[in-house]
């Protein structure tokens, strides 16, 4: 049985005040929701506040990107070590980073190992382009961001990975893919390849998340699909009522 996960990605949103006060706002009630993982992602900035808040309470925090490096000469990066004295997630391979920050399946794939080697769990992103969609090319696309993104990462590790399929056309338009496009891709793509890396049982173990326009209103209609795992949640999760929504949807 997966615990289903609900992540909430803030992206460049909240000051650290605003950030206090969404997570006042909303945090017990996360928290009193049983039977779903939960985390929430804010900006670097505003970790540590978030930290101090989640304490005492079933909430994860997680990181939205870090260097894989542990230590040195790159200016304006995060590096795993700091990451992790905070957190204990944190996502990689998000399609932002590889449009406007010129991340690749290889820098990926190094985040990776990196998490790995700092014991953080990482929510690894993939997904097709529109232009990939429209012609096609999901299977391809969305088979070579797995199997390269996770090369080399040893398969005692793998059952804590997370993998969220995340379709470049779906995040932030208000286009949701369907539950059954988003399964299909889930069942028939995601789960071979990984069941090709380490094994079908681990590959079961894996859990598989959705994102791209979750919302209160469409979440039950993912996490309905057998090989949908929970979402993780960009615009929703800044907006209460929504987010709760999400996670109530997501219980088991
Ligand atoms: C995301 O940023 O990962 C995301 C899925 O965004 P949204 O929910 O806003 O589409």
């Amino acid at each position: 049985m997966r615990i289903p996960l609900v992540a909430g990605n803030w992206k460049m949103n909240k000051t650290v005040e605003e950030a206090r006060s969404l997570v006042a706002n909303m945090g017990r009630e996360l928290d009193d929701i049983p039977r779903v993982e939960k985390v929430l992602c804010p900006p670097y900035m505003a970790l540590m506040a978030v930290s101090a808040m989640l304490e005492g309470l079933e909430i994860g925090l997680g990181a939205q990107d870090m260097h894989w490096e542990g230590v040195g000469a790159f200016t304006g990066a995060v590096s795993p070590r700091m990451v992790a004295e905070l957190c204990g997630y944190v996502i990689l391979g998000h399609s932002e980073r590889r449009t406007y920050f010129g991340e690749t399946d290889q820098t990926v794939n190094r985040k990776v190992l990196a998490a790995h080697a700092h014991d953080l769990t990482p929510i690894v992103c993939v997904g097709e382009t529109l232009s990939q969609y429209e012609a096609g090319e999901t299977i391809q696309v969305v088979g070579r961001q797995v199997r390269e993104g996770l090369t080399g990462l040893d398969p005692s590790f793998a059952p804590r990975l997370i993998v969220a399929y995340e379709p470049v056309w779906a995040i932030g338009t208000g286009r949701a893919s369907s539950g059954d496009n988003a399964q299909a891709v889930h069942h028939d793509v995601i789960r071979p390849e990984l069941a090709g890396l380490f094994g079908m049982e681990t590959a079961q173990a894996i859990r598989v998340l959705y994102g791209g326009s979750v919302t209160g209103s469409n979440a039950a209609e993912f996490f309905a699909q057998p090989d949908i795992d929970g979402a993780l949640v960009g615009g929703a999760s800044l907006k209460k009522d929504d987010f709760l929504a999400i996670m109530r949807a997501a219980a088991i």
